[in-house]
Order: structure tokens, then sequence, then C-alpha cells
């Protein structure tokens, strides 16, 4: 223990490597060893630098052109002599610079526990128990067991490799993986070709092994070199891009006209302070400088809902892309149906039989017509029920009353089959080797034999793969001849009913066989029967999947189960595709695509809704083909679970992983991780995600106007030779306190109803469509005409420049205030979202208003800020203006709806065709 820091694992042999460790290579560590190491080593945990101080943070927030501006200005200010003015703006600068640190730190929280929200769990054998463990909990001497798929949890020395490959990249960089051994290398041997070692966080591809843990957490070699991922990076998505060129292209823009303002004035002989403050005033009023923050944060409250809706967002730009998915390619066993498996037939070549009884409850009988069998008399019957209890990894767990599975359903429900047949838990001999169930070949093979016994190997798997392999049907007393397309049309019949069928085989091997390998079980096998399980389909799925429909957005089904089985589901389900002759909706299996040109395959995908016996390997082809850029351009969301899944989560829009059943490997090539393996929960991201999106697009229209209006109006101002009729510090107010009360609120604003029954956004489409522009310049002009009329005209009335001022800056606020309701929603008014249902926007609206009393009111604010009381008749104009805003801005929206002929109204679009809805070809 003493060397526990060893560089040199790789170097040493496996026994002493144990030895040094004081582990035991069998059994693992015992409890009280575990306890005590995990006392001295702590959580096997990174502890991780932070990427950025929080003073960094705070000083990046003043790392903006319009804060230098700013800071510019009070300089000048100060030299001026005008303190008031000048300690105003360095203010407001401060404020602002904690309002964006606060704001982005609650967004990267947001992100942050979404990181620490997946857990990993670890294989681990202790006290001679394999256990799954969180995977904090490993100490140095732990037995980890590694299986394809895996996250290697801690630094090992492995023992045990049975064609192990590990994925380093994550650590070395090396993108080929890495095959693993165990001999001892030699000490000089580089970290990326140490073969006999695995590393925390590198991904196991391929093979399955053992290894002794010899470091965790930060001393493991990733905790060595750890550094977080930038988060201002995993921040930015395509729109918030765009964004930020948009505001960068305005602010030269801005500049220049602040240059040009300057200009004139210098040249019409005005004093120069004069004009640099109005310059100031323009640069300040147009740049909508809290806008790529304000989008963040929006994006932020998305994932957070998202995340309590089981859709846990990786990469932010996956909010942005759900909104306008257009197709939904879903795994069905666990994903469209619950992974609750029953067998529920047993079929031999010539016979069939019912088994009874629901759930994983050992309850239940076998009967053939409607009496029971004695599976004791019927030793067919009972080999095939002895195949599916020993080619099996699963387990039954009975805790009092209820029965818990461990691995794999379809497993587990074999399991019970045996047990209502009352078979002894030790019917086969003893397991001596596994070849572990892959998708891509569709079968498990186990190899078991006493010492004085033969062996016999059993085999389980895909119907077509067993009977492949198939010479003869076995019964005791012989080999009989094997009729194929029997069992194929048998097995059809009950995959019809929606049932998933497994097929079982035997074949003796000579008794030295220590081994199973796939040449072994490649022929010569001898046909035990068939045995059917129901999955029913999630019952929520099937509203899901409506709910799909209805917004336009296709749902397909890919599987590697048999297709009747896939279909009978589909159908159960509601799926929409291509029939076949006789109505049934049609299927494709991997065999039928692997003919397929990749331009017929385009158009094939895009009708087809069943995929079947698809080999993960084909996923990538069909999101490849359903992307086609100039056909259909579907945004493809998929699911995935395994290794061979991974290249098709990347290259989908949207890639999918299952948190529950998922590997590691999947979940770390995924956007999105469903918590609850739920295909609900992917439509419920998709309707979040049209919601955030909807939310992003109602700030933009929002806060545009504010600043169009607030730089015409210095413009226009200084153009006429008139005074600015409100001062650079008003407009820093009027900036400050409306974006974070009233703006921010709308990030709060829930989903409108109907939101789902429109066809998904056009991801090619501009952020603001040209309606939507013509708002944002008829609120901009209204503002204008608003502010600059109420200021003229109490000017001349001869009131007080300070109180014409407040009024304008009344104008603003309390104009974006009643604008703030039609924003409420782009197309629908305001009375059919209800008035109260978003509270958050209510309380920020008061708020406001209780600031603009305090500013229009308290004296410190009239130092501050220039203003004056105003009086009732002054409030009444005021209000007008506001008022007339919103009406102007309702009957536009009223109008627009109507011209659209009602497209844009959802509850119209209900009443036609439903196939309407969905996105035609081209
Ligand atoms: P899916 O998850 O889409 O239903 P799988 O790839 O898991 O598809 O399974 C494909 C086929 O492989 C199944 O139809 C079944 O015949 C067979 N199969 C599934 N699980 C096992 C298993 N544990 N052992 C042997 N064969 C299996
Ligand atoms: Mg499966």
């Amino acid at each position: 223990m003493e060397r526990l820091l060893s560089e040199h694992w790789h170097e040493l042999d496996a026994d002493e490597v144990a030895r040094l460790l004081d582990a035991d290579l069998e059994a693992g560590l015992d409890r009280f060893e575990v306890s005590d190491r995990q006392e001295r080593f702590g959580p096997n945990r990174l502890t991780g630098r932070r990427a950025e101080s929080r003073l960094m943070l705070f000083l990046r927030q003043l790392h903006q052109p319009l804060v230098y501006i700013l800071l510019a200005a009070t300089v000048i200010t100060a030299i001026l002599n005008e303190w008031v003015d000048a300690s105003v703006i360095f203010g407001v600068v401060i404020v602002n610079a904690v309002v964006g640190y606060l704001q982005e730190s609650k967004a990267r929280r947001a992100i942050e526990a979404l990181a620490n929200a997946m857990t990993v769990d670890a294989t681990v054998i202790r006290a001679g128990e394999r256990q799954r463990v969180p995977a904090t909990e490993l100490v140095p001497g732990d037995l980890v067991l590694l299986g394809s798929g895996d996250r290697v949890p801690a630094d090992a020395r492995l023992v045990r490799s049975r064609e192990l490959q590990v994925d380093e990249s994550s650590l070395t960089g090396e993108s080929v993986p890495s095959q693993k051994g165990t001999a001892p290398l030699d000490v000089k041997t580089p970290l990326a070709d140490r073969e006999n070692m695995v590393y925390s966080s590198t991904l196991v591809t391929y093979g399955t092994g053992a290894g002794v843990v010899v470091a965790t957490g930060d001393r493991s070699e990733i905790g060595r070199i750890n550094e977080l991922i930038s988060t201002a990076e995993m921040l930015a998505t395509p729109l918030t891009r765009r964004i930020a060129t948009f505001s960068h292209w305005l602010l030269y823009a801005i500049l220049g006209l602040s240059t040009i303002t300057f200009a004139v004035g210098a040249f019409r002989g005005e004093p120069l302070v004069d004009m640099f403050m109005a310059a100031v005033a323009l640069a300040v009023g147009a740049i909508p400088e809290g806008l790529p923050a304000a989008l963040t944060i929006t994006l932020a409250i998305g994932v957070s809902k998202m995340a309590r809706r089981n859709a846990i967002i990786r990469r932010l730009p996956a909010v942005e892309t759900l909104g306008s998915t257009t197709v939904i390619c879903s795994d069905k066993t666990g994903t469209l149906t619950q992974n609750q498996m029953t067998v529920q037939r047993l079929a031999l070549v010539d016979r069939e039989y019912a088994v009874t009884g629901g759930g994983y409850e050992p309850r239940g009988a076998i009967l053939e017509g409607d009496a029971p069998v004695d599976v004791a008399v019927e030793p067919r019957l009972r080999e095939l029920l002895v195949a599916g209890e020993a080619c099996n990894d699963a387990r039954l767990r009975t805790g009092g009353d209820t029965t818990r599975v461990e691995g794999d359903p379809t497993e587990a429900a074999l399991l019970v089959a045996a047990r209502k047949a009352d078979l002894p838990g030790d019917a086969a001999p003893p397991r001596i080797d596994t070849l572990p169930f892959e998708s891509e070949h569709q079968y498990m093979a186990t190899l078991h034999g006493a010492p004085e016994s033969g062996r016999v190997v059993y085999l389980k798997g895909s119907v077509e793969r067993v009977l492949d392999r198939c010479e003869g049907v076995w019964s005791p007393d012989g080999q009989r001849p094997l009729d194929a397309d029997a069992v194929h049309r048998r097995a059809e019949a009950l995959a019809g009913e929606g049932l998933r069928v497994l097929a079982f085989a035997r074949k003796s091997l000579p008794a030295d066989a220590d081994g199973v390998d796939h040449a072994d079980v490649a022929s010569g096998l001898e046909l035990l029967g068939l045995q059917a399980m129901i999955d029913p389909p999630r019952p929520e799925a099937e509203a899901a999947v409506a709910a799909c429909r209805r917004a336009g957005i296709r749902v397909k089904m890919i599987t590697g189960d048999h297709a009747r089985t896939a279909v009978a589901i589909a159908e159960r389900l509601g799926l929409d595709g291509a029939v076949d002759a006789d109505g049934r909706l049609a299927a494709s299996t991997g065999a039928e695509l692997a003919e397929l040109t990749d331009d017929e395959l385009i158009e094939h995908a895009h009708r087809t809704a069943v995929f079947a016996r698809v080999a993960p390997e084909q996923k990538l082809r069909l999101v490849e083909a359903l992307q086609a850029p100039h056909v259909h351009g579907h945004v493809v969301a998929m699911t995935g679970d395994g290794v061979n899944d991974a290249p098709a989560l990347r290259r989908a829009d949207i890639g999918v992983a299952m948190g529950l059943s998922g590997t590691e490997v999947a979940k770390e090539a995924a956007d999105m991780v469903l918590a609850d393996d739920n295909f609900s929960s992917i439509e419920s991201a998709v309707e979040e995600g049209r919601g955030v999106y909807g939310n992003l697009v109602k700030f933009i229209t929002w806060t545009l106007p504010t600043n169009l209006g607030e730089g015409l109006v210095i413009f226009v101002a200084v153009l006429a030779g008139l005074r600015m009729p409100i001062t650079p510090v008003q407009i820093l107010w009027i900036n400050m306190t409306t974006a974070v009360l009233m703006g921010m609120m709308l990030a709060f604003e829930p989903k409108e109803p109907g939101m789902m029954t429109r066809p998904p956004r056009d991801p090619r489409a501009p952020i603001l469509t040209r309606p939507l522009v013509g708002r944002i310049l008829l609120v901009g002009l209204m503002l204008l005409l608003g502010a600059f009329g109420l200021y003229e005209l109490a000017i001349i009335q001869g009131r007080p420049v300070a109180v014409a001022r407040t009024m304008a800056v009344n104008v603003f606020v309390f104009g974006e205030m009643f604008y703030l309701f039609n924003c409420r929603s782009l197309t629908q008014s305001m009375f059919r979202l209800g008035l109260v249902s978003n509270p958050w926007l209510l309380a920020g609206v008061a708020t406001m208003a209780a600031l603009q009393v305090a500013f229009t009111y308290a004296p410190p604010l009239h130092v501050a800020f220039d203003t004056a009381a105003i009086g009732a008749i002054e409030w009444l104009w005021v209000l007008g203006v506001g008022l007339a805003i919103y009406v102007v801005v309702g009957l536009e929206k009223w109008v627009g709806r109507r011209w659209s002929g009602g497209s844009r109204d959802p509850v119209r679009r209900r009443r036609g065709d439903s196939s309407e809805t969905v996105p035609s070809a081209g």
C-alpha cells in the first residue's frame, strides 16, 4: 500500500499489482476494506478546476464595446465637472456588469447541474459478488469489470481481457481504439501504448475485461490533465452566434452613425460636448447590448424545463434544433414499448403451448389447449425452457411479494417462464463460457458442462439467425429432420400478433471444449423451439405519436426485431407511413435497405415508417438519406443505446441516448439523454424546444423597437438641430430596467396553446419573418413619434425641459410595457393565452411601474436623472401612447391571422386533413 502512487503499474505482472494493492483477483475487496479505503482516498470524482474564476467572469462583463464607450463618457463628463452624470454613468456600468454576471452564472449553473445529473455506474466484484455501484464509490484495489459500451470508471491495471478494445481519444487524442491485453510491459512504454492499462473516462468499444483499480479521482491520468470545457463555448448555439454576428454588424453601423451625428452637429457649430453626449446617447440607445445575454438565459431556462420532463440536454444547440425537428427515428424496445416482457407462447416444431400470468411474477402455468402441462413428462418442452434459463445473464430478485429484474428484460422473461414450469434453477450443467448478445449478431450462446459429463452449447437469438445454423430438430431420442419454412411460418404468425420471438437451439461439443466462439455455433445445431413474448406499447407513447403527427413530425420505428412484430406494434401506436398491398403498414428490413442505392434510399426512408432487423450501422445511412439536403432535408432526431449507434447519433441533428439502458458510449455521442428511456420525453422536448425558440423570437421582437426608437429620437433631434428629448443617462435607465424587469420575463412564458399543431419551423428560415420586421419598424416609429411628439408638445405648452423629458422617458417605458403584452404571443391575442398565465411577467410589470413612479417623483432620482414630477394630464398622454401601441399591434396581429387564411390559427388547421400538416415532399 505504501507504493500506491506507483507510476509503474504497467511494468508489474498482475499478481504483483494485486499484492501491492492488497487486492484479490477473484473475490475483490471486502466491505470493510472498501469503506476503509473510501475514507482514506475520498470519492472517485474529479474536483475539476474552474475554467474561469468568478473575477474573470465579472471582468468579462466589462469587456464590451458599449462599456468602453460608457467608461469614456464617464471620464469626459468627470473632466467637465458633471459629477452627477459621471457617477450615474459609472454606476450603470457597474450595475450592468453585476446583473450580467448574475445572469450568466445562473445559466452556467443550470448547465453544470445537468452534467452532474448524469451519474455513471461501474460493475465491481466485492466480497466475491458482482455488483453495480456508483463509479464515485470506487477505491484503489477494487476489481472492476468492463464491457463494451462502458466508460472506464478509474485507472486500472488489466488482469483479464477478452478482445478488449478501448477508445482513448479523450486522453491521448488517438481516434483508433487500442487493443488491450494483460502482459507486463517495458517500464518506458508511453501512456498511449500501455496495453495492460485502462484509464478513467476512456470508452470500451469492444470485448470484455477486468482490472484492478490503481488510481481514482484527481490521482487518475485524466484528473491530472483535467480541464473543464470552456463554458462560453457550451453556451453558444447557432442562434446566439447569428445574433452575436448581427450585434457586431449593428455595432459598427451605429458607431458610424454616432460619428456622423457628432460631425453634423459640430459642423453646425453646436458645442462639442453636447454633440459628444448625443453620440453616446445614440450608441447606448441603439445597440441591443443585452440581447445575447438574454438569449442565453432563455436557453438555460429551456434546458431546465426539459430536464424536468426527463430530457437532459448535453449540447445546448439541441434546445434550438429540437424545435425544428421533422423526423423522429425511435427504437422500439423500451422506448416505444414498456420493455416489460412476458413469455406468452412456447412452440415446438409440431406443438404450441400458452403461458399464463403477466409481468415478472413467476406465477402462472403452461397450458396446451386448456389443459395444464407437466413439463417433466415433455422432455422437448423442458429442454426449450432449460435453454432459456441457461443461456441467460438476467437475474430475478424476489423480495417479499414482488420480483425485481436485473439485466435484460428479454432474458428475465425467459427465467420467469422457466419458473412457471417449476424447473429447478440448475437444470443445466454449470456454465463454462459465454458469447454475449450483440445486436449485430442477433444471438447469444453459452457453453455448459460438468467434469464428468459432455459439453453442450445453448444458443438463443432471432429466428433467422438460429435457423440458419440448425441442421435438424433436437429430441431425446435423436435428431429429427427440420422443415425450416414451417418454423418460419410459425414464427411469423407469432410475430404478427406483436410478439417478440426468440429461437433456441443446442449443440454437443467434445468433453475437452473449454470455450465457445462464433465458429463453434456457425453450423450443426439442433433446433429446440420458439419462445414468444409480449412487450406492450407504452400508453403514453401512443399519445406522443399522435401529438407528433399533429405537429407535422414523422415518427419512424427502427428496430432489430422481426418485421411482423415491429409492424404490429407500430400499428397499435398509430404510426403513419407507406402501406403495402393489403393495407398494412409497410416495413423494410435491413437486408432490403442494403439493396437500395443512395438515391432510392432517400425516397424510401422518407416514406416508410417501420425499419426492422436493422443493424446499428445502417442507422447512419438512414439518417443521411433523410437529411439529404436538396431532397427532403429533414431535421432528424435519432435514438440509440449501443456502441454501434454512436456514429448515427453524432450524425443526427439530435442524437438521443437512453439514460437507463444506454451505454456510456452512446450517451457521450448524444445531444440529449432521456432519463426515462421514454419516447414521449422526446415529444415533450420537441414541444419545449418550440416553446423556447418562440420565446427567443418574442424577446427579439420586443426589444428591437426600443433600440430603434431611442436611436431615431436622438438622430432626428440632432439632424433637426433640436434639443435631445431624452438624455444619455435617461436612455441608460430605460435600457437597464426594462430588459431585466420586463423582457426577460418572456422567457417564463408558458407554451402557447396550439403550438404542437403547427408544422415544424424551417431551420433555414430567417429568425425574423417579414411581418415581424414590419412590426418592429412600426413600433419603433410609434415610440419615436410618441416620445418626440409629447416632448415637443410639452415644450410648446411652456413646460420645463425636465418635465418634457420625463414624459418622453415614460413614453418609452410604458410603450414597451403595453407592447410586452402584445409580445406574449407572436400571433395570438393575449386574451387567448390567459391574462395571468405568466405571473412572472405581471410581477415584473408591477415592479417596473413602481420604479417608474419613483423615477418621476423621488427627489434623489430627480437629481440623478434630471427628471421632474408630472401631473395627471401628462400621465394620460403617456398612457394614451402606450395604449395606442397596444391597439395598433393587436390589430396588425388580427389582420395577420385573417390574411394568412387561418394557417396561423391552430384551431383551423386541426380541422383540416391531418396528413396536410405533414410537410410535403420537396
Ligand atoms: P430491439 O432492441 O430493436 O428490439 P435487438 O437488437 O435488441 O432489437 O434484438 C434483435 C433481435 O435479437 C431480437 O428480435 C431477438 O430475436 C434477438 N435478441 C434480443 N435480445 C436477445 C438476447 N438477449 N439474446 C439473444 N437474442 C436476443
Ligand atoms: Mg434491444
